[in-house]
């Protein structure tokens, strides 16, 4: 094949080429174990410290509030089972959203079996979450609440200045996943007020297999995988240095021009809405206004959704139905089918996701394809 549009960056974007410089000596000349107390240990714990630094940096946290993992979904899994395991008696309540990533949502139904009392907050129609419907639910024998950031699938952004809020006031602590806000959201940890927030470097140019919790000082969250001391004795395993490095690099380059990145982001998807409503008939575009810049959920009314993104692949255009975590089963998003969308309409629904190298041009071509594409399976 030879043109690709990459329209799926909420599954993954491409890393870039600076992120890659960055990480480079950290895969060859400094290849030392950050445990080791030699020189060439040093320079890898050199390198791990200046991305550790820089992390809490941008997110207004401590040094060592900061804790590398193996991505978004062993932060998930790192801040439900290790609050759970250290919860106080008398707090075996834990509250998520209906709508929550799957790493978030079968490691909760995962701690119901070992005893955990499992609550689920609805979002409204649109997706949105209310931070009193946490309260509504109860708070009091809480351990752990948790409300994502923006959703994987719509890109609704939620209220976690309120949710944090509610749930220190009843003692609960409040977890954030902000995998897809990151990157493009000027988030700071302690403007939130938050307990603990996970994210994933190659959900904003970073590469795969490193991912990040903050745990704020002072919260008691017990380790997830244990070995060695590294990431202070809460995450064993030699630790991933060039991956580190790669992620606080991308984080770094997403910081600068923020609000220029964004908006140009959110111009090509506003451009690409525009055409596809004018262009194509009968489409509903799911959930609100107040949505990251570059995600756009798609139903096309009567369309089989998995013929169509086969049709579109044909073509070069990655897309996704869903989740890309939800791919190649044959059941319809939960999310959108917690928003009210029958069975029919989750499955003739598409999720474009946009990033910073996506331009007009693609979406032109995108647009066009998706045309004759729509054609093929409704003929
Ligand atoms: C992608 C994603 C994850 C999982 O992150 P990985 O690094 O791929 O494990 C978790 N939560 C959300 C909202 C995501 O979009």
């Amino acid at each position: 094949m030879d043109k690709i549009v990459y329209f799926d960056n909420a599954a993954t974007t491409p890393l870039s080429e600076e992120v890659l410089r960055e990480m480079k000596p950290y895969l060859t000349d400094f290849y030392g174990n950050a445990n080791s107390v030699h020189t060439v240990g040093r320079q890898a714990v050199k390198g791990l410290d200046m991305a550790r630094e820089t992390v809490a940096d941008i997110l207004g946290a401590d040094f060592n509030e900061i804790y590398f993992t193996s991505g978004g979904t062993e932060s998930n899994n790192f801040a439900l089972r290790g609050s759970f395991l250290a919860r106080e008696k008398g707090r075996d309540k834990l509250v998520v959203s209906s709508i929550e990533h799957s790493a978030v949502l079968s490691t909760a139904s995962e701690l119901e079996k070992q005893g955990a009392k499992l609550s689920m907050v609805k979002p409204d129609k649109n997706g949105y979450l209310l931070a009193s419907d946490y309260e509504k639910v109860g708070l009091s024998d809480c351990f752990l609440a948790g409300m994502m950031f923006a959703n994987n699938e719509l890109g609704t952004i939620q209220p976690i200045k309120e949710f944090a809020k509610v749930c220190s006031n009843f003692g609960a602590l409040s977890f954030v996943d902000s995998v897809q806000a990151m990157g493009v959201t000027d988030i700071k940890v302690k403007d939130l007020g938050v307990s603990m927030l996970s994210f994933s470097g190659h959900k904003f140019g970073g590469p795969k297999g490193v991912g990040v919790l903050y745990i704020k000082n002072g919260v008691k969250v017990a380790p997830l995988i244990t070995g060695g001391y590294q990431e202070r004795s809460k995450r064993g395993g030699t630790s991933n240095v060039a991956g580190a490095v790669g992620l606080a690099t991308a984080l770094k380059l997403s910081r600068i021009d923020l609000e220029k990145q964004t908006a140009n982001i959110r111009s090509v998807k506003d451009y690409f809405i525009k055409k596809v409503l004018s262009e194509i008939g009968g489409v509903t575009i799911n959930g609100g206004e107040n949505s990251l810049p570059g995600i756009v959920n798609i139903t096309f009314n009567g369309i089989d959704g998995e013929a169509l993104l086969y049709a579109l692949d044909l073509k070069g255009v990655c897309a996704s139905l869903g989740a890309a975590c939800s791919a190649g089963t044959i059941e319809p998003s939960r999310v959108l089918k917690e928003i009210g969308l029958s069975d029919i309409d989750a499955k003739s629904s598409i999720r474009f996701s946009f990033y910073k190298q996506n331009t007009t041009q693609e979406v032109d071509y995108a647009v066009e394809v998706l045309k004759q594409a729509i054609k093929k399976v409704s003929g």
